[in-house]
């Protein structure tokens, strides 16, 4: 399995236990052949570090946003494209959540501006939809932005409605219990092309490592699940898993 090359599309690195272990996270994790890394940003205070970690280490690319969790922090502005940093590869993280939210009109206010924001600059969204498909689903339809519902759990419609808008679904930790049977059936299913990686470290622990926080490095034991579930080999995953990263995040960069 070591030969096999990953991306994690979506990891915290700004986020603790990553970020003051940053450098041996990365090192282990390109131990096991994870060599690029999406970090979402989740507060406006995160940007300084994640920027600079990903500016001196190769493969690490980074976004830019305030995620819903985080949204009384957003000073309630438009966010202007000249003040984003041509180094950001997506807009993210954000979108809606019925679970944890506090205010979903500001989180879907907030959600807005994140498009608008992808739209003038041309870049990805990375979205957080959490008991909120369907919510989701009917801001992404007014709009032309595309990107990756990362984290992915749903029915095999929702999926498909999601992919015929452009957008990747995110297969991460979910796919790895038993008891998610829908979530499991859906990327069983789903076409291979709009499938990426992820760990959402320190988020979203893989099973048998409940209570551990999770960790880029776990990105081909993802890969395996997803083998197991298609009936297709880790080979076969990692060579259309890396393709489609760099389709979304590297596109126009010559990757
Ligand atoms: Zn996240």
């Amino acid at each position: 399995m070591s030969t096999e090359l990953f991306s994690d599309s979506h990891c915290h690195f700004g986020d603790e236990p990553l970020r003051s272990a940053a450098e041996e996270v990365y090192r282990r994790a390109l131990e096991k052949g994870v060599r690029r890394f999406m970090i979402p940003e989740v507060h406006p205070s995160d940007e300084r570090f994640i920027e600079s970690f990903a500016s001196s280490h190769e493969g690490v690319c980074r976004a830019f946003g305030i995620h819903p969790w985080a949204a009384s922090e957003w000073d309630g502005k438009e966010f202007s494209p000249s003040s984003v940093s041509r180094s950001v590869r997506a807009i993210g993280e954000c979108g809606l959540d019925r679970l944890h939210t506090s205010d979903f009109e500001l989180e879907t206010r907030l959600f807005e501006a994140h498009i608008a924001l992808a739209e003038r600059l041309r870049l990805p969204l990375l979205v957080h939809s959490l008991r909120a498909n369907s919510e989701v689903l009917r801001v992404l339809k007014c709009h032309r932005a595309r990107g990756v519902i990362h984290g992915f759990s749903g029915s095999f419609e929702e999926a498909m409605a999601f992919i015929s808008l452009g957008f990747f679904l995110g297969a991460g930790g979910v796919i790895t219990y038993a008891r998610a049977q829908k979530t499991r059936k859906t990327f069983s299913r789903i076409p291979l092309r709009s499938i990426l990686l992820e760990t959402d470290s320190p988020a979203m622990p893989l099973s048998g490592f409940q209570g551990e926080a999770n960790m880029p490095e776990r990105v081909p034991l993802v890969a395996k699940c997803l083998a197991e579930l298609r009936g297709i080999t880790v080979r076969e995953v990692s060579e259309a898993t890396e393709q489609n990263f760099s389709a979304l995040f590297l596109d126009g960069e010559g990757s």
